[in-house]
């Protein structure tokens, strides 16, 4: 976005995110779903943090970084928000992004998930942490994620872990021309996650998936959060 005055940046923003919600309302309508179970996550990698303040007046309050340095840097000067972290975490800085972030939906092994509790016994004492586990749906050899014939294991050793809450199961999509050629991935995900809570298993419903150029697909086979970043910030300018 160009360097305007502040009050003409809100209200860009409120186009966007109206726009973005229209867009999620129509694909509920389809689904015969209920456009209030759908929670926009804005993506603010490479956003600078004076812009991303107003993103949050123009309502946008809950965000998303996939990197923990980066995030660092600007969720202090932030007020307002709630954070999600969406990147990849080594486990170094697990201690950092539990004070950073109010959700890692990215958590890809158990082990993760075992320091994740560990260090929120401490860091965030008195509450239940919230994580996704990030599942690699079509095994693609690029992507982190727990294969989905490995859910119900971890599952099952997340449900010792009495820190932490479960909240449910995030997935990145393919890279697809067609935002259609993403749906088969989607509905994938909902089908496991639905497994998994007929077998008994304490998975949360939450299920993040869907990103600027296939939401709609998303919401329409059951995504209740987005991850949306360029639809609402614009393209980035660096590579992320
Ligand atoms: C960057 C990113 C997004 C948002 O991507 P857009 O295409 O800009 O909407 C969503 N999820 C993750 C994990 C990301 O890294």
């Amino acid at each position: 976005m160009s360097d305007t005055g502040s009050g003409e940046r809100i209200e860009r923003f409120r186009a966007a995110r109206a726009s973005v919600l229209e867009r999620i309302s129509a694909a509920c309508r389809r689904a015969g779903r209920d456009p209030a179970t759908v929670t926009i996550v804005a993506v603010s990698k490479t956003v600078p943090p004076d812009a991303i303040r107003d993103a949050v007046a123009a309502g946008l309050d809950v965000l998303g970084e996939n990197r923990v340095q980066e995030a660092a840097a600007k969720i202090p000067l932030i007020a307002g928000a709630r954070w999600h972290l969406v990147g990849p975490l080594q486990s170094n800085k697990a201690r950092r992004a539990i004070e950073l972030f109010d959700v890692v939906e990215s958590v890809d092994s158990v082990a993760l998930a075992e320091r994740i509790d560990r260090l929120a016994r401490e860091v965030r004492p008195g509450i239940r942490y919230p994580i996704l586990l990030q599942v690699n749906v079509d095994a693609d050899p690029a992507k982190a994620g727990l294969a989905p014939a490995e859910l119900e294991a971890a599952a099952l050793r997340i449900a010792g872990f009495e820190t932490l809450e479960l909240r449910g199961l995030m997935t990145i999509g393919r890279l697809v021309i067609e935002p259609e050629a993403a749906r088969p991935t989607f509905r994938r995900l909902r089908e496991v996650s639905t497994g998994l809570r007929d077998a008994g298993l304490p998975v949360g419903p939450e299920l993040s998936m869907g990103m600027t150029d296939d939401f709609e697909v998303a919401v329409e086979e059951g995504a209740t959060m987005v991850r949306v970043g360029r639809a609402l910030f614009g393209e980035r300018h660096h590579p992320d």
